[in-house]
């Protein structure tokens, strides 16, 4: 995960860092719902101002919303 806390964040507020280069100005692209038999998910697409492209999977796994972040 490359959730990190600033200084201007509150304690509920996460700032997403691209992966790659950990640039904090990332854009939001594109959102796709996903869905299997027993599991819901979306899976949120950026891109940072240097152009690494990343995505981000939430779905839910033995009662834990899981977010994983890849960047292939
Ligand atoms: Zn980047």
């Amino acid at each position: 995960m490359n959730f990190r806390k600033t200084q201007w964040c509150d304690e509920n507020q996460t700032i997403l860092h691209c992966p790659v280069c950990q640039f904090e100005y990332v854009h939001l692209m594109k959102i796709t719902p996903v869905q299997s038999e027993d599991r819901l998910g979306v899976v949120l697409e950026f891109e940072c101002e240097e152009g690494h492209q990343f995505s981000s999977l939430l779905h839910n796994h033995k009662g834990y919303m899981v977010s994983e972040i890849t960047n292939e």
